[in-house]
């Protein structure tokens, strides 16, 4: 079995990774806010943990590892929305939901195995905020009630802060920016909160109301794969405060040491050099792009090109480029056809060392050269490139491509001395109404007005 190394935020080390239960690998990705389309940035963490998610069948088998990914269907933001625009919640997030998939199945990411939303587990998530206002075994209590709040108790965790490094200072002095007068200390936050009548409740011992966003992960990572598991992922601008809580959350209320063994987390997409934001009117979303013709597939190129920890800088010219880098594997569609996926053993290593794209892509590029099409067509499905869009949909495209591997083989045969297999292709070309000009770099052909599809058809091979 391949040995898969990744890098731990928890540990801040690359380590091997053993799965906790043989045979079981379970992973949690935090999802989407759902209330409005995915925006670009948002699509990276869903791309860079489907390539995990392909490596871990790969290497486990396909029933061997669980994916869940959530969806936060109760936030305030979808509140707002809601106000706004006189539509029920449950409208916008269900719409939203649809939007997501739709988006994300464009960029050829697989479905995890659970798609859980948050509105779906109130009562998980009120057991576990009563588990923690419980004593623990020391009798520690973790949370407390205040206001119709329910807040988890910071100083009562000695942990807090050991999963994204931060300086206690640091993070007492970004409390103090918006303290509420029932918080014991300015870092704990928010496990429940009152709903008034127009915002959405359920009914809690601490009166009606909504959970914070935090418990939501916790309560859900829980009861999908257990108290503890091995891979949780997300967006580096998640790992403080919000993985810092559900860390805190979850190890107390269920009284273990880790809640997943591993941490990963993907660097941030900048558009242009520049924080993406709708003030600096350089932001887009996923839908956007795919309606202005760009392929889904080349937008899964480009946000995986760089290193997933490290910033990607998403640009114009960059895009233009990884739709030539992508097409160049199709240069011979016949060849990259077929349904089977298989990793090849090179870039199998490059994926299996901390996900190394950029490494994976060298050694694709290796095989594209060396035409290793026994290879790189099935690693090329592996990895989420199918090559729909650039398998002929137009007629002149199609027989390019056809007269394009025509042409390189009537070369091949020349530049072998064999002349008459040459001239047999060069005849045949001709037929189907191609004109055939010998240069000094090969042979170079265009399309006649008497072209004839059906003869290039029925030349098949030569
Ligand atoms: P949100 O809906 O804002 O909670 O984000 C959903 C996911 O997208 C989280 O894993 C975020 O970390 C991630 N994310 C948001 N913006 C970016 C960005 N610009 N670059 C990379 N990841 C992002
Ligand atoms: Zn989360």
């Amino acid at each position: 079995m391949t040995d898969i190394h990744l890098y731990n935020t928890r540990t801040r080390k690359k380590e091997l990774f053993k799965p906790l239960r043989e045979g079981d690998v379970r992973m949690y990705v935090c999802g989407p806010t759902v209330y409005d389309r995915a925006h670009i940035g948002n699509a990276r963490p869903v791309v860079v943990f489907d390539v995990l998610y392909r490596l871990l069948r790969h290497v486990y088998g396909a029933g061997a590892v669980t994916y869940a990914r959530n969806f936060t269907d109760v936030d305030d933001k979808i509140n707002a929305r809601a106000a706004e625009t006189g539509r029920s919640i449950r409208d916008i997030t269900d719409e939203t939901i649809g939007w997501f998939m739709d988006d994300m199945g464009a960029l050829g990411a697989l479905v995890p195995d659970a798609q859980p939303r948050a509105t779906e587990y109130i009562p998980e998530m009120v057991a576990m905020i009563e588990a923690l206002i419980a004593p623990d075994d020391k009798g520690v209590r973790h949370a407390y009630e205040a206001e119709g709040h329910v807040l988890f108790d910071v100083p009562s965790f000695p942990d807090y802060g050991k999963l994204s490094r931060r300086p206690l200072d640091e993070m007492q002095a970004g409390a103090r920016v918006e303290v509420a007068t029932y918080k014991r200390d300015p870092m704990d936050f928010v496990l429940w909160k009152p709903s008034t009548d127009d915002l959405p409740g359920w009914d809690s011992p601490w009166g009606r109301g909504r959970p914070g966003w935090h418990i939501e992960c916790s309560a859900m990572a829980k009861a999908l794969l257990g108290e503890t598991f091995d891979i949780h992922g997300g967006g580096i601008d998640l790992a403080f405060p919000h993985h810092e809580n559900e860390v805190a959350q979850s190890c107390c209320a269920n009284h273990t040491e880790v809640m997943a063994k591993v941490w990963m987390h993907n660097g941030f997409l900048q558009v242009e050099g520049e924080k993406m934001a709708k003030s600096l009117g350089n932001f887009f979303t996923v839908k956007d792009l795919l309606d202005k013709g760009v392929p889904g597939e080349v937008i899964r190129w480009l946000l995986l090109k760089a290193h997933y920890r490290q910033p990607l800088d998403w640009t114009e010219k960059g895009l233009a480029a990884a739709k030539r880098e992508l097409a160049s594997f199709y240069e011979f569609p016949e060849d990259m056809g077929g349904e089977d996926e298989r990793i090849a053993e090179p870039v199998l290593l490059a994926l299996a060392d901390d996900l190394n794209v950029p490494k994976a892509i060298a050694e694709l590029h290796e095989m594209r050269r060396s035409m290793n099409f026994h290879d790189l067509s099935p690693t090329m499905r592996a990895l989420g490139f199918y090559g729909a869009w650039v398998l002929p949909s137009e007629p002149e495209l199609s027989y390019s491509t056809m007269i394009h591997a025509m042409a390189s083989d009537l070369d091949d045969a020349r530049n072998n001395k064999d002349y008459k297999y040459a001239d047999a292709i060069r005849e045949k070309l001709i037929r189907a109404g191609i004109e055939v000009r010998t240069t000094k770099q090969g042979t170079d052909w265009k399309f006649t007005p008497d072209f004839d599809a059906a003869k290039l058809e029925e030349i098949g091979d030569v």
